[in-house]
Formats: C-alpha cells, structure tokens, sequence
C-alpha cells in the first residue's frame, strides 16, 4: 500500500456530495448525521493523518470510531463518479491507527486468535478436521479454500460443497499448510502481518501450482486475487482462482435434473419466496453476480431481487470486523435488510456468502424474525437428495 499514491487519490476528490448518502453506508451514524460518519468525512481523516502526523488524529478515540466502523462495502466506490477508490483510502487509515496503536480491543483479539491459532475465532480444532481424506489427496489438481467461518461456524456450506464437487467426479484436495486467508487482517489495518501468517501456504501454492483453487467465500477469494496481489506481489498466474458459482456454471447439468425437484423442494425443505442477497464482496467487489443467478435460472428456482441489487446491492452490515467491534452498528445495518425482506414478503434468503449468512442468521435469531437464511450450495445439495 503506497501512501503516496493513495494521497494523490484523495486528492481527486471534489467534495461532490454523493457517497455522503446515508442508505448506502452501513458505516453511517443516523443519530449523529455527521460529516464524519459518511465515507467523505472518513477520507477527510484519513487525509488529515496522512498530511500532519503532528495534529494528533491517529490516537484519537473518534478517527478510530469512524474509520473502523466501515465495513468495506464498497458501496462508496460504485457511487463516487471520481472513481475514489475510498475503502482503499480507509484500510490505509486503519494501518495508520493500528500503528498507533490506536484499534478496537476486539480486533487485538482477531490478530492473537490469528498468530496462535491460524483462524480469527481462536478455535484449537484442525482445519481439516471434518475431512481428512482431502488433506492427504496431494495429486488432486483442484483446490478447494473452505475459509475459516464455514469450517468454523457454518460446516454445512464446506460439506454441501465437498458433496457437489463428489457428485461432480472432481478430484479435490484441501491445502497441507492452509490457514486463514488474513483477509481480516488487511481489513482491520494490520497489513504488515499478512505477508508472515500466510508464508508457509503461499510457500506450497508456489512450489507447485493447483490448476484451480475454488472458493465459497467471497472475502477469502477478494484476499487471494486482490490482496495478495498488492501487499504481496502474489498473482497466480498458474493458477485459476473462482467463486464456487463461476466453476459450477457449465457443470450444473451434472447435477442432474435438478429443475424437476424445485416443487418438492418449496413444499418441504424451503419457505418460498425466496430472494437472492448479492454479498458485497462477491457482487460489487469480484463483479460476480450473474453467475449464481444463470444458476438459478438453470435449475428453474424462482427468486425475488432486492430493490437495489447486483454492484448497488446493499451490505449486511458485518465486514472488516465491523461485527466484533461495533456489533450494534452491524446488527442495524442488518435489520434494515431485513425489513425490505418483509416488505417484499419474500420468506427465505438466498446467498453464497457465509459472513452474510451467519449475520443474518444472528440478528434474525435475536429479533425474532420470520426469515431463513440459506447458502446456495446448501440448496443444491437439499435438490439433490430429493433426486
Ligand atoms: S466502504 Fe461501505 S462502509 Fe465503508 S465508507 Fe464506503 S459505503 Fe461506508
Ligand atoms: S463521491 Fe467521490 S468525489 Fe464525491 S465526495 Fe465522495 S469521495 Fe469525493
């Protein structure tokens, strides 16, 4: 990350006024409605910090508010007719505060859990655990990155995958050396630790190349195409890395006729309608979004679209540990998704995301809720059993 460079960005700014538009950031403080909650205010710190170390703002307790409370959406970005790339600006803000030692405790939390446990939830189980068979399978050509959160919090997304790709007749492996993928820690400013935790993954990806490694989570696969790239020069280029979505696309029929189940499946397993939630990483981010709805299509499953959809799609609310450290900030953000589900009285959401998932499901929980929240390969695989 070149400060300089990213100086010169913020310099592009002309002050226009879109991105301060509150619906679009989950970062946004609506008691408060100032300056500084909206991405504009936040470049405007980020600014301040990097033009006069002297005034003082990496050690204050309101630029940690503000710039950690952004979930890095991105939504800013698709906004801003400058092309800012403002999330960018704020991570780098981030690092600023981080050395300054100015950061959420619950992000200390994450980088400890991290450094002695290789996952940001401090969990003592291997990775692997659910399957050993695929550690050991080292001539498999494909790779499949579960990512922390589905082996973690939500197995059923990382066994519904193992299932597709077995129904499939794919070879598959899971990496000797996985660990998280330390997105988080780029996200919450700590940028420096990148390069050390995931050395020794890099290390087996480089020595010898996987045709592909295939993703379910978005965040992880932003962090291997984007990050790696940037921080540490890492740019595969033996390698192809896709969301899950991209990979299945030409397979699906494959599956079988999955088109002739979807009646029984909405009268048993799944309360219709269903709407599709695009994830902010995967849609705005990766520009994915047409993938898991040609999936969709293929398969016949009617489905609702939010009223801002695709690259406007709004976030759940959860990201760059806006979760752990701000809970009530992201449990906001969330409600608000979940009431236009209400209003559209669509009675599942769909995603392919497991941060999402395992937000709404939380506040879904919590606030008692009429809604179910599903992962697409979940529902595949639910199809596939009524086959
Ligand atoms: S990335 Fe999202 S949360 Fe962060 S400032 Fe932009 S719109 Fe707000
Ligand atoms: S939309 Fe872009 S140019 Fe306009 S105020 Fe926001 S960051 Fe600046």
């Amino acid at each position: 990350m070149r400060e300089k460079q990213i100086l010169g960005i913020i310099w592009k700014c002309n002050l226009c006024g879109f991105c301060p538009k509150d619906f679009e950031c989950p970062a946004f403080d609506d008691d408060a409605r100032w300056e500084s909650s909206y991405a504009r205010g936040k470049v405007s710190i980020v600014h301040k910090i990097l033009q006069d170390a002297e005034c003082g703002f990496q050690n204050s307790a309101l630029a940690r508010a503000r710039l950690f409370s952004c979930t890095g959406c991105g939504h800013c970005l698709y906004i801003c007719p400058s092309g800012i790339d403002i999330p960018t600006i704020i991570t780098l803000g981030k690092k600023k505060l981080v050395e300054a030692n100015n950061y959420p405790e619950a992000h200390k939390k994450i980088v400890k859990n991290i450094k002695n446990y290789g996952n940001p939830f401090g969990e003592k189980d291997p990775r692997d655990l659910s399957w050993p068979e695929l550690k050991s399978n080292v001539d498999a050509e494909i790779v499949y990155f579960p990512g922390c959160m589905a082996i973690y919090r939500l197995p059923d997304i990382a066994l519904s995958t193992i299932k597709l790709f077995k129904k499939l007749g794919e070879n598959i492996k899971v990496l000797e050396n996985e660990t998280c993928c330390c997105g988080i820690l780029y996200r919450i400013g700590n940028i420096d630790l990148l390069a050390e935790y995931t050395r020794p993954m890099l290390d087996e990806l480089n020595k010898k190349p996987p045709k592909q490694i295939i993703f379910t989570c978005p965040g992880c696969l932003v962090t291997f195409k984007e990050n790696y790239k940037s921080e540490l020069k890492e740019k595969f280029e033996k390698t192809k890395l896709l969301h899950f979505s991209e990979y299945l696309l030409d397979k699906i029929s494959r599956l079988g006729d999955l088109k002739s189940k979807i009646k029984d499946l909405l009268e048993t397993e799944i309360k219709g309608p269903i709407i599709w939630h695009d994830p902010c990483h995967l849609a705005r981010g990766l520009g994915i979004y047409n993938e898991p709805r040609a999936i969709l299509d293929t398969i016949k499953l009617p489905y609702m679209e939010f009223k801002q959809n695709r690259e406007n799609s709004n976030c759940c609310g959860s990201g760059s540990g806006v979760r752990s450290a701000y809970p009530e900030l992201a449990e906001n953000t969330t409600i608000q998704r979940l009431e236009e589900v209400k209003e559209l009285e669509a009675r599942t959401i769909l995603t392919a995301c497991p941060f999402c998932e395992y937000q709404f499901n939380s506040v879904i929980k919590k606030n008692g809720y009429d809604i179910n929240i599903m992962d697409l390969n979940s529902l595949l695989v639910k199809l596939i059993l009524l086959l």
